[in-house]
């Protein structure tokens, strides 16, 4: 065991810190149109959809190249998490106050973001361990995530713009909903290097839960703004591209 290098453990930190800005990328379309397209959120979901697919793939590939059992306990034990805290999210109906609306869309939209918020933890996680498996799955996986990070800001201010939120405080609030991604990613840095036999279990954990994210929230929500013929399309040539780009960066 060598330790943890202090100056890689900031760039993991920064490295996560990017992806969550990403976000807020999303919301810049509105500074120009007030009323986008649905049909945009759906082809940017199926983006997003498929750069996670693939990107949890390159996690496991990684994971069973250390072992096998190990890799797949961990994507068990991930699933079940994320399965476990959707349902606990999903019995919480407090109407909350937020963002000046009023309380029926306030607990929707405390909804939408304990979703989202649950779901950029897992990323953190992943972006996290992937860098336990080297620089190059680490840029891979922070890729991905960054970039499919701004179709989701684009779903977070498509809710809050029409509802009177500001697109600078609906970027705001897309990139507050990815801060667990920083704070989520050194952690499970520091975790997988100073206990390198668990690494398998990490990159498992977060594949496991972003499967089912892509399976439970992308596909769906871009199937219901565009044609299914459209959303394969899109998420098949996110896929490949991903594949590219990982042979390409190694
Ligand atoms: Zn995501």
């Amino acid at each position: 065991m060598s330790g943890v290098h202090p100056t890689t453990t900031v760039e993991v930190f920064l490295f996560a810190l990017l992806t969550a800005i990403a976000t807020g990328i999303g919301a810049i379309p509105f500074v120009f149109v007030k009323n986008l397209t649905r049909r945009w959120l759906g082809a940017s979901n199926a983006v997003a959809a498929g750069l996670m697919l693939a990107a949890s793939f390159g996690l496991l590939y990684e994971g069973v190249g250390y072992g096998l059992a190990r890799t797949l306990a961990g994507s068990l034990t991930g699933l079940a998490f994320i399965v476990l805290v959707r349902k606990l999210l999903q019995r919480d109906e407090h109407p909350v106050l937020f963002a000046q609306m009023s309380d029926m869309d306030a607990s929707k939209a405390l909804l939408i973001v304990g979703v989202m918020t649950m779901h950029s933890f897992t990323e953190g996680v992943g972006v996290g361990v992937s860098f336990g498996g080297g620089v190059g799955l680490g840029l891979f996986i922070t890729l991905a995530i960054a970039v499919h990070n701004i179709p989701e800001g684009l779903a977070i201010s498509l809710v809050l713009v029409p509802r009177g939120v500001s697109w600078s405080r609906a970027a705001l609030w897309s990139v507050f909903s990815s801060v667990p991604q920083p704070l989520m990613a050194v952690p499970a840095f520091v975790f997988v290097e100073t206990f390198r036999p668990l690494l398998p279990y990490g990159l498992g954990f977060a594949a496991g839960a972003m499967i089912w994210m892509v399976f439970s929230e992308l596909l769906p929500d871009a199937l219901e703004e565009a044609s299914s013929n459209l959303v394969a399309v899109i998420v098949t040539l996110s896929v490949l591209a991903m594949v590219a780009f990982q042979v390409l960066i190694r």
